[in-house]
């Protein structure tokens, strides 16, 4: 197992060349003003914002359509999702064009055989759309790899996740549409892990010549530091996939995706390599910030009791005792017993509270809390990122922020330096989102 620990050392190795090569630069156009989401770290939807010129991290700003070919790149639609800018919610409608779950699930196949397809496009998300020219199609599953793959690409490619953000995805089986979004691809990110399995074979089924499935954990992970633990039992064979909560190798599906990325599409190798270069530098100081709060807290202290078995390499990374979770392998609730060992634990290591998370609500874990004596935090995120789609704080940064803030806080800590990295993306993430 102590493969994660030199992994960890190598990842920020590259890190740290990242940064030495970067003074990161951004893909914007020359004085364009882009939010940040940096008045609020959490998972709430009162981002606070402002809109600044991007240069107070010390980058450069290079024209948005340079290339080292001199190629023409395509202005994005006017229509894409601006974020800030919210329609009137309605239920079970997001913001943004296509973000309807309707058109998305049932109807998306026979909306794209059909004229409607060109409404579609007009929004920047179909494929007949002159705008689109040459843009490779690349579909993802979970929301936090879809941040990552949105902030490498930008614009110049077209990006689809599949898996709905507050859904199961351990469970998670794509629905036929999903098929028809798969067979355009050129590129399918997935984690890996078995994680999405049903998802890869379907991409697999449906793919078209020239396509490639790229397993984003499998590649960062070697086989011997899978870690399997309570609700990922070695003997189900399924390790625990959950690589993306820790920056570290949040950091090397970054390098994939722009390596894969500057393989597939050359004409456009510098937009990502810059695109990459700033991210790797938000994620670094990330890390930096994460490890400053962890060590506001004794060792004894940095306890995690999660629903979700969702921080396993995270807590291998930052010094932290995964003690337990209370969602069992087969995703149902645990068994009275389970539930009074549960306790009894909880009551021995002297843990204070223990973390739930709005994607699994639990009842047991809230009556696990007050028998135990303990607070109750029933905010983690998981896969679902905050706010909305196209807003700036809906990131996988700020999700892990949200988090690790949420944890350290609850538990006594101080998470003064996490709350002040900047978890904003480094370019416009118009990628969509299933909801
Ligand atoms: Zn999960």
């Amino acid at each position: 197992m102590g493969d994660v620990g030199r992994e960890g050392a190598g990842l920020t190795a590259l890190l740290d060349l990242a940064d030495a090569a970067g003074r990161a630069t951004l893909a914007d156009e020359p004085g364009e003003q882009h939010e940040k989401d940096e008045g609020s770290y959490g998972g709430d939807r009162d981002h606070g914002r402002h809109r600044d010129n991007g240069n107070d991290q010390g980058w450069t700003h290079l024209p948005q359509h340079r290339d080292l070919h001199g190629t023409a790149h395509p202005i994005e639609s006017s229509c894409r999702r601006q974020p800030g800018r919210r329609p009137l919610a309605l239920p079970l409608m997001r913001p943004g064009c296509t973000n309807l779950p309707g058109m998305r699930t049932g109807l998306l196949r026979s909306l794209l055989a059909g004229t409607v397809v060109a409404l579609l496009s007009s929004c920047g998300g179909g494929t007949s759309d002159e705008s689109d020219a040459g843009r490779l199609e690349i579909v993802t599953t979970v929301s936090p790899l879809t941040s990552i793959v949105a902030n490498v690409v930008g614009d110049r490619a077209n990006v689809t996740g599949i898996v709905p953000e507050g859904t199961n995805s351990h469970t998670f089986e794509p629905p036929p549409s999903a098929a028809r979004t798969l067979s355009r691809a050129d590129v399918v990110f997935v984690n890996g892990l078995k994680l999405e399995d049903p998802t890869r074979d379907l991409a697999t089924k449906n793919r078209k010549n020239g396509a490639e499935t790229v397993e984003l954990g499998t590649q960062t992970l070697p086989e011997e530091a899978y870690i399997y633990d309570f609700s990922f039992p070695k003997e189900e064979g399924k390790p625990n996939p959950h690589l993306w909560t820790n920056p570290v190798m949040t950091a090397r599906y970054v390098e994939i995706v722009r390596d894969t990325m500057v393989r597939r599409d050359p004409k456009n190798a510098t937009t990502f390599e810059q695109n990459a270069a700033a991210y790797l530098a938000k994620v670094k100081a990330f890390d930096a910030a994460l490890r400053v709060s962890t060590a506001t807290l004794a060792p004894e202290k940095r306890k995690l009791l999660t629903y979700h078995d969702a921080y396993a390499y995270f807590a291998k990374e930052y010094g932290w005792t995964v003690i337990g979770a209370i969602q069992v392998s087969d995703f149902e609730d645990p068994t009275p017993r389970e539930v009074a060992a549960l306790i009894d634990q909880i009551k021995a290591e002297q843990v204070t509270a223990i973390f739930g998370s709005e994607v699994f609500p639990s009842p047991v874990l809230e009556r696990i809390g007050k028998e135990a004596g303990v607070r109750y935090v029933d905010e983690l995120r998981d896969d679902d990122l905050p706010g909305e789609p196209g807003e700036a704080g809906h990131s996988l940064l700020s999700l892990l922020r949200f988090d690790y803030v949420t944890i350290i806080e609850s538990l006594g800590g101080e998470a003064g330096a996490l709350k002040g990295v900047d978890v904003g993306d480094v370019v416009k993430d118009t990628a969509r989102y299933a909801q």
